[in-house]
């Protein structure tokens, strides 16, 4: 993998977001393949495509960029409020591609994915409506709180201006294939439940704790009246999965990934 973007032609963009969007989908074409197929390269999309940048053309994974000079600290701006929590509640959320680049060295630091099943409503949260004097009077963006994005679902690809071994990314990745299995419902509680116990201060939980977001929970399933067995029965799946530890009965903790990166709290 060569970290450094190609040239831009000069004089075709005028600013310098537009140059740095550019040369960053450039590289990703250029460098990337598809996290769950290894195919390569990755297809751009069509322009003004909603929430999806690149599609593997093999295996159809949709990705969406987001790319930073220097880095990206607990929040990600996204893009309208209403259509990000609509892509997620009909499973249509892209794998984002997390990019940091050195703005001088026009070369690429860090680059994480995450996987597209883990990013939960929960982790979404809106801005302030633009004003009426704004140009785009009352349209309201939304930021995504990466400290609500389980750690394991985070997968780095560059790490510090350095490679790491693919083997070692897709296998990261692959650890949650089974969330692509199973059903959409199913799923959305998974998501949210993991959501929710990375809120919790600590690494190590109890059921008591995870219990605790029973009313979110019922808020965002409204359709299921048993919402403790639901919780119970979603942390037994992610102890399964290998996702989280059950240390004794009803106490838990967080796996994280090893060594790369702390929880900012
Ligand atoms: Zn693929």
């Amino acid at each position: 993998m060569d970290l450094e973007f190609s040239a831009i032609p000069e004089g075709k963009y005028t600013s310098r977001s537009q140059i740095a969007r550019v040369a960053s989908q450039t590289w990703v074409h250029r460098e990337l393949a598809c996290l769950r197929c290894s195919y390569r390269p990755l297809s751009p999309t069509r322009e003004n495509t909603k929430s999806r940048d690149f599609e593997c053309s093999h295996c159809e994974e949709p990705y969406e960029l987001k790319s930073k000079a220097g880095r990206f600290t607990r929040w990600v701006a996204n893009g309208e409020y209403g259509t990000l929590l609509e892509t997620i509640r009909s499973g249509r959320t892209p794998n984002l591609l997390l990019l940091e680049y050195d703005p001088i060295g026009l070369s690429v630091r860090r680059l994480q994915a995450i996987h597209r099943t883990l990013l939960s409503s929960l982790a979404v949260i809106p801005r302030e409506r633009l004003s009426v004097s704004a140009q785009r009077a009352g349209w309201q963006g939304c930021n995504i709180d990466l400290s609500v994005v389980p750690e394991v679902g985070r997968v780095p690809i560059v790490w510090d201006g350095a490679e790491l071994p693919w083997s070692t990314v897709v296998g990261a990745w692959s650890r949650f294939d089974f969330m692509i299995r199973v059903r959409p419902d199913s799923q959305g509680w998974l998501r949210d439940v993991l959501a929710c116990v990375q809120k919790l201060p600590t690494d190590v939980f109890t059921l008591d704790e995870a219990y605790q977001f029973e009313p979110i929970l019922s808020e965002l399933h409204p359709s299921n009246l048993n919402v403790r067995p639901k919780i119970r029965q979603q942390l037994q799946v992610l102890v399964a999965q290998g996702i989280l530890r059950r240390d004794r009965p009803g106490v838990y903790s967080i796996m994280r990934r090893a060594g790369i990166m702390r929880k900012s709290r």
